[in-house]
């Protein structure tokens, strides 16, 4: 999972990082995992997006183990589609803050349409 270009993967493949850290929450080292799922500013993303879906809210370990909790809650292919498309799109927003951050010095709010 350590395909996208986040600090510790640019670092193990040799590019030079001015700090290891989450530039959201400065607490935590930037990993796919911490970025997408552990981040506070994604847990607030994921908990809006839990209850707007109607689903009780769980701590995953891992971005492979909330998509497998997903399907297996989706209870019908169709909802199981709507569910992980929502899910795409949150990664991508949370993808596309972080790179605001840090490229465009941009801060946003944690909220549904970021
Ligand atoms: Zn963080």
């Amino acid at each position: 999972m350590n395909c996208i270009p986040i600090v510790i993967a640019l670092s193990q493949r040799g590019v030079q990082i001015h700090s290891p850290q989450c530039s959201a929450c400065v607490s935590g080292m930037e990993s796919t995992d911490h970025m997408l799922l552990k981040c506070p500013f994604a847990v607030e993303i994921w908990n809006q997006i839990w209850d707007w879906c109607g689903i009780t809210p769980n701590k995953f370990s891992c971005l492979k183990e909330m998509l497998t909790y997903t399907t297996m809650i989706g209870q019908c292919p169709k909802r199981t589609t709507t569910l992980l498309s929502i899910i795409s799109g949150a990664i991508w927003g949370i993808w596309k803050e972080r790179n605001d951050r840090i490229i465009n010095n941009k801060i946003h709010l944690p909220g549904i349409g970021v």
